[in-house]
């Protein structure tokens, strides 16, 4: 069997020339930061796709060298990015709400363990002075104990 390593670089010995020999990339997003294509060095993009390759290295072409690169026709590129774009904002989405339903959580924690009865989020506030109080409150301890 050919000993197939990383990045689809195939080791002399055994590499019988079949299949899997390419680089592989997956799609990381658009991007207007870099304008200037890795792959032909052109730089009056517009934009360049994102990409990565097996070993981690992440690589900026544009839809022309992307699609050449992956074998794919610049629709499919351009579909790829977009999705990628899609589903690292929907990554990026979920990722603040768990962070905000960790602090509501957090904060709750707080008012349970100081005023009753507990989880009646809006008597307890309105027994700390109201939401504001509360909070800084709330912040005022929390920043002593992370200090
Ligand atoms: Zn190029």
């Amino acid at each position: 069997m050919p000993r197939v390593e990383l990045c689809g670089h195939i080791s002399s010995a055994g590499y019988d020339g079949d299949m899997n020999n390419e680089m592989r990339f997956r799609f990381l997003g658009n991007t207007d930061e870099v304008t200037t294509c890795d792959c032909c060095g052109r730089s009056d993009l517009k934009a360049t796709v994102a990409l990565e390759d097996e070993c981690g290295t992440v690589v900026h072409y544009g839809v022309v060298c992307a699609a050449r690169a992956m074998k794919l026709t610049a629709t499919e590129v351009r579909r790829g990015a977009r999705k990628a774009d899609d589903d690292k904002r929907r990554a990026e989405e979920a990722a603040r709400t768990a962070a905000w339903r960790a602090e509501y959580n957090a904060f709750q924690m707080w008012l349970d363990a100081r005023v009753a009865p507990k989880g009646d989020r809006f008597r307890q506030l309105e027994a700390l002075g109201g939401y504001k109080a509360a909070r800084a409150a709330y912040e005022a301890e929390t920043a002593v104990r992370a200090a």
